[in-house]
């Protein structure tokens, strides 16, 4: 038998330390929001990296949330394909508890023999099992001639740049494999960038001047922020509506390109004419299209509907687009990810799957974001792929299916072992 089939084998006998593994992720409740609590889920994970032959970088995010990377220097860097496999450590909210059946923070087998806790499908589950494979490649010793790096990043859940201050460090690689909730499909992905619309007026009226503003010979050019908001939201709609008739992807449900008013905040007091009124925006865009240019589309055709507006051409509204963090700067961005189906990665990805499952993959469209997105935005050709199935994610009683993680460990040893020992030039 050969090194990497005695791996894969012990991924299935040895699987008993993947779940504890899983488990021990699972206790530490790295909520976001709040967030700022992952330090030591991050810790039990720098300390695995490091003990199977990791160069651990680790650095802070925000304080309580570092980004960790390990890089595994292959045996021919230069000459064979390198690899990110990236997941986030941070899990969805879980609220009031009560209707939970097992508590959230502890692994538990339920009866059904699915594995339930807080994150095993969104996606601890994918963290765990991906470094479980590297693990059992090193304990066999399946060398790699490609640069192997393993991201667990913060803050996902709650639009944090986590993956982006990951790039932004330098960290690059010739794929990527985002092992977040997919149900082991091979998954590309629209995009979400949220902004803001804000109308302010440089004067302050009294509600009693409101009359002088709006009827016959009161002679003051004067207006609502928030009446002035309702014209904007009008445009959004009518832009929105021709995205839907005009634009479409496969994949995709028709007009699944929207724009969402999701919040308005306007007025000061009921003695003044509103003189600021901003709207927070959520805009779906699809994965051929990237997020500056929908910027441009969305402030073209509102700054036009301005202009056309006797004072909003001399006040428009200010712009302001995306954010680092949901929890500090009330903004996100998720970029898309059109998947590229040709590309060799992928096949080789899909002859793993195949090998295991003996049948071929679904390929398609991811109906959430992750991010995945980044790594297409910094030039970096990805894949979303990982276990747990989305309808689990985020909800109460999360679970998962521990032979589908078995599974999913077993297809990532093989996809490593391949890519990262394929030769940059013949990519085949
Ligand atoms: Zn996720």
């Amino acid at each position: 038998m050969d090194r990497l089939t005695e791996a894969v084998e012990a991924i299935a006998s040895r699987k008993e330390e993947l779940f504890a593994l899983l488990a021990e992720l699972v206790s530490h409740p790295t909520v976001s929001p709040p967030a700022r609590n992952s330090d030591a889920a991050q810790t039990v994970l720098a300390n695995r990296l490091a003990a199977i032959g990791f160069e651990v970088d680790r650095w802070t995010v925000y304080p309580g949330d570092d980004n960790i990377v390990g890089r595994l220097p292959g045996s021919a860097p230069a000459k064979a394909n390198s690899l990110i496999v990236n997941g986030h450590i941070d899990v969805a909210e879980v609220g009031d508890d009560a209707s939970w059946t097992y508590p959230p923070f502890s692994l538990t087998r339920g009866a059904d023999g699915r594995l339930y806790g807080r994150g095993v499908a969104d996606m601890k589950g994918g963290l765990a099992a991906s470094l479980f494979a590297i693990q059992m490649l090193r304990e066999h010793g399946v060398e790699l001639a490609g640069d192997l790096l393993f991201q667990s990043v913060i803050g996902e859940e709650a639009g944090e740049a986590g993956t982006l201050a990951a790039l932004e460090r330098g960290y690059q690689a010739d794929y990527a494999v985002v092992v977040d909730t997919s149900n082991l499909h091979m998954q590309g992905q629209g995009g979400v960038i949220t902004g803001w619309i804000t109308i302010e007026s440089p004067t302050t009226l009294h509600d009693g001047m409101r009359a002088r503003t709006i009827h016959a010979g009161g002679g003051v050019r004067g207006a609502s922020a928030i009446e002035k908001m309702a014209k904007i939201i009008t445009a959004l709609q009518e832009l929105e509506r021709d995205w839907a008739v005009m634009k479409a992807y496969p994949g995709f449900p028709a007009g699944s390109n929207t724009i969402n008013p999701a919040v308005i905040e306007g007025g000061r007091h009921a003695a003044f004419i509103a003189d600021r009124c901003a709207l927070w925006i959520t805009v779906h865009f699809y994965p051929n299209e990237s997020y500056e240019q929908i910027i441009r589309e969305i402030e073209d055709h509102v700054g036009r509907a301005a202009a056309a507006d006797l004072w909003l051409r001399d006040h428009p509204p200010v712009f302001r687009w995306g954010g680092r963090s949901m929890i500090e700067d009330r903004g996100e961005i998720f970029p898309s990810l059109e998947l590229d189906t040709k590309h060799p990665a992928l096949a080789q990805l899909q002859a793993a799957y195949e090998s295991e499952l003996h049948a071929a993959p679904v390929v398609d469209m991811s109906p959430t974001v992750t991010d995945a997105g980044w790594f297409a935005h910094a030039g970096i050709p990805a894949v979303l792929f990982g276990p747990g199935e989305l309808k689990y994610a985020h909800a109460v009683n999360e679970s998962i299916d521990p032979e589908q993680l078995v599974r999913f460990a077993q297809i990532m040893a093989r996809f490593i072992a391949s890519w990262c020992n394929t030769s940059k030039e013949e990519k085949e």
